[in-house]
């Protein structure tokens, strides 16, 4: 791979469930260190697009290329599939999703939680994993947390955990689904604060998120959705400051 080929490289995807089209045709990508923030009204389809990107949603059509190797499919429109089960995992490792809801088992010890994909995904060693695991917590900031359960800890700090769990997978880029939306605002801080420090090591990341504030700060390149449509893309400091479509003025000055 050049330092040419993003990381990751979508071209023309279009989504549909069943006969309803909410992804008509986007493209974007992300370099490298790159942090690609996607914005837009709820039912845009920023969630579809992140969820068709690591290949949990199938797409009917356009390209998905993870560093320069493009998603192999069989089949198509409504009946193609990834045609590579290895190729699937391969890349789903390798763009490891924060979601909204955290989604971290209940069961599981934060440390055991932070574990398991490492463990039984990557077939790695365990005492390297723990290792791993209690230098991503420590990291996160909850590295005193590792042997609770993710009922005795506040959002911001599961939210948190998950964050360690996704790094935990040592991923080529993170992607995140409004990983903030389901914290009081004095948590949101703390994930925020997170987030702006992966940032600034070079981690490459796409965000799905309401919070314009640090889509901002933190992104190389912001994209604003509209019905399934990119509708205007640029630099934060031109797309914030200076917004061309009316459809972008009307959601900034809803939001901010
Ligand atoms: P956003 O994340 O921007 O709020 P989504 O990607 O979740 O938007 O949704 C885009 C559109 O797709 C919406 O119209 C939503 O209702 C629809 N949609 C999302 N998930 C499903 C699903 N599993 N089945 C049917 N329609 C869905
Ligand atoms: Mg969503």
């Amino acid at each position: 791979m050049t330092s040419e080929t993003p990381v990751l490289d979508i071209r023309d995807l279009h989504k549909a469930y069943g006969a309803l089209e909410v992804i008509k045709g986007v493209s974007f990508s992300a370099h490298r260190g790159d942090v690609v923030s996607l914005i837009g009204s709820s039912g845009s389809g920023k969630s579809t697009v992140l969820r068709c990107a690591n290949l949990l949603e199938d797409s009917q059509q356009g390209d998905i290329l993870f560093k320069g190797e493009p998603v192999r499919w069989k089949g198509a429109g409504h009946n193609r599939r990834p045609a590579d089960p290895k190729q699937v995992l391969r890349i789903r490792t390798n763009l490891s999703m924060v979601f909204q809801q955290f989604n971290l088992w209940a069961h599981m010890t934060i440390l055991q939680n932070v574990m398991e994909a490492p463990l039984t995904v990557l077939g790695r060693d365990r005492a390297e994993v723990e290792h791993a695991a209690r230098g991503y917590l420590d990291k996160v900031g909850i590295g005193d947390k590792a042997d609770n359960y993710p009922a005795q800890l506040s959002g911001g700090q599961q939210q948190r955990a998950a964050i360690a769990r996704a790094l935990c997978m040592e991923p080529e880029a993170l992607l995140f689904d409004e990983p903030t939306s389901a914290l009081d605002p004095e948590l949101e801080q703390e994930v925020v604060r997170v987030i702006k420090d992966l940032a600034s090591e070079g981690r490459t990341m796409l965000i799905v998120t309401h919070d314009m504030k640090m889509a901002r700060d933190v992104s190389k390149h912001v994209v604003f959705l509209h019905q399934g449509l990119i509708e205007e893309e640029g630099p934060p400091e031109t797309l914030f400051r200076a917004p061309k479509s009316e459809r972008l003025r009307g959601f900034l000055s809803s939001t901010m």
